[in-house]
């Protein structure tokens, strides 16, 4: 079979799978023999990068030099980190991460005699809009990969079990990170995935749980500061990377010693698991809010959840398991204790079936939007957006909606769209960007309070067309993102990165 390859491009690490000599998935180790990579580069001066473990351990240094958790910044086109006077954007960085997992991988590879990475499907979370997908590909293509696509990362994770055990259940996907935590509602029904809601939170995943206890360690040795005072200082990166380590010794024991080296003096503390239990619940606690919400949000109202699968290194936390089985009656799944490998796996499968190779009988059906759209609208109160689509509705939709003039003998009105993450039907225009705004004239004026009818349609690939007509004419609008760099400067910076080796 051809070889294909399924990537993992994570907010806090990475991994790459393909279809074994056995027709399943497996995960190809890194270097350092591991099968998880650190999404993280370290600048180096004189052009130089590492990226992966290296970068990582490089926390304890120079600060100023790394940089991680990109993938948060992948929708801020605005963005850019500034390094010995270059700058540097999400897209670049993410390509040194793809092209570390790859160079690796084909190093491991070449031993066995076997022909080097070059299709892949990379996955992305499922809240990534049009934008931040074609930032992703934009990255896999400098890396030197053909990207045969880009697959939500629940999905992915769900592909890799199979329709075993999942075949007429609903189910939620449970992905807690490093730096994000993202969950999804399912449903299998004769081989075919449908994806009934997605929520997440940004900003909360595993380095939480390890502010959270360097905090606790901090104030048991009588410092009077927290992570947040002294996070520029020397010492902080270490001392998360200890945080790090104690963390996932305490998934592994019920004690575990936390080494503090702070102003050169070491601190060794012992903390308990239960302690450190305590000091997080609430961070697990804000996880199972957003659960409840997206359960309010399921396009099938009060599913009811017939299985909970964990994927994600926090994860290996046991309070997660036992948190959710307080809240649900379900089995909890822990895919052979490896919930950092399966959306990496998930995506080497779909890679198979794009090139005639079908590995999985799971078919992908309906997936959900990740955006919403609206128009602004005008009131005593002042502008606000109303929503025309929602990124709840169904995927592939089509509808109407009424607006009207609002000053006596308007000639043409002004129809401005916003983007947003909202699923409610107006709000507040702050929440929402602005992608485009053009006049609908018809040239002659009409009472206050004419008709302006707006149309919007979405296909399946997400494209969204909205147009506005009154009076006979119509303006339209098709939201469809480019990325931010042209054909020819993908090429550039892929040979620039070829002949690098990070
Ligand atoms: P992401 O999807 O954010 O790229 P991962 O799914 O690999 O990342 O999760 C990374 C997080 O998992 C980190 O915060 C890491 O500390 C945590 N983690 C990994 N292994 C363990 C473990 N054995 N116990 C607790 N946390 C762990
Ligand atoms: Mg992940």
């Amino acid at each position: 079979m051809e070889a294909v390859f399924g990537i993992d491009l994570g907010t806090t690490n990475s991994c790459i799978a393909t279809i074994g000599a056995d027709g399943l998935p497996e995960v190809i180790k890194n270097l350092d023999d591991e099968y998880t990579t650190p999404s993280v580069v370290f600048y180096d001066e004189g052009d130089e990068y590492y990226v992966g473990k290296e970068a990582k351990s490089g926390m304890t240094v120079e600060v100023e030099r790394i940089v991680a958790f990109i993938k948060r910044e992948m929708s801020n086109t605005n963005y850019h980190r500034e390094i010995d006077g270059k700058r540097i954007t999400p897209v670049e960085v993410s390509a040194l991460i793809l092209k570390k997992v790859v160079d690796d991988a084909n190093e491991q590879r070449s031993y066995e005699g076997l022909p080097p990475v070059k299709k892949a499907v990379i996955t992305v979370p499922a809240y990534f809009g049009n934008m931040e997908c074609e930032l992703t590909k934009q990255a896999g293509k400098i890396a030197g990969l053909e990207v045969l696509d880009l697959l939500n990362e629940p999905t992915a994770a769900a592909l890799s079990y199979g329709t075993k055990g999942l075949e007429g259940k609903t189910f939620m996907i449970y992905d807690l990170g490093g730096g994000t935590f993202d969950v999804s509602i399912m449903k299998m029904k004769n081989g075919i995935l449908d994806t009934l809601a997605t929520n997440g939170d940004h900003h909360l995943g595993g380095v939480d749980w390890d502010i959270a206890l360097l905090d606790y360690v901090l104030m048991k040795n009588g410092f009077d500061v927290t992570y947040e005072d002294i996070k520029n200082e020397r010492d902080a990166g270490k001392m998360l990377l200890a945080a790090e380590s104690c963390k996932k010794n305490l998934s592994k024991s019920d004690k575990a010693s936390f080494k503090l080296v702070y102003k050169r003096k070491q601190y060794v503390t012992e903390v308990s698991r239960a302690v450190f239990e305590e000091l997080t619940a609430d961070l697990l606690e804000k996880t199972i809010d957003i659960i409840n919400h997206a359960i309010r949000l399921s396009r099938e109202a009060n599913p009811k959840i017939d299985e909970v699968i964990l994927v994600g290194g926090s994860s290996y936390m046991p309070m997660v398991k036992e948190r959710l089985q307080k809240e649900f009656s379900c089995p909890i799944r822990l895919d052979n204790l490896e919930p950092d490998r399966a959306v990496a796996k998930g995506a080497a499968l779909h890679a198979a079936s794009l090139v005639g190779e079908k590995r999985t009988k799971v078919q992908i059906g309906t997936d959900l939007a990740s955006r919403s759209y609206g128009v602004k609208c005008f009131s005593r109160d002042g502008f606000y957006v109303a929503n025309v689509i929602k990124r709840t509705d169904d995927l592939v939709y089509e509808g109407s909606h009424k607006f009207y003039t609002s000053n006596p003998d308007q000639k043409a009105a002004t129809i401005a769209i916003y983007e947003n993450i909202s699923e409610q039907d107006t709000l507040d225009i702050n929440k929402c960007t602005l992608i485009e705004e053009k006049d609908l004239r018809w040239g002659f004026p009409v009472p206050e309070s004419t008709q302006v009818d707006v149309y919007v349609s979405r296909s399946s690939d997400s494209t969204v067309r909205i147009w506005g007509e009154c009076q006979g004419k119509r303006v339209d609008f098709v939201i469809q993102y480019k990325g931010m760099y042209s054909d020819e400067e993908i090429e550039k910076l892929k040979t620039e990165l070829e002949s690098k080796r990070v």
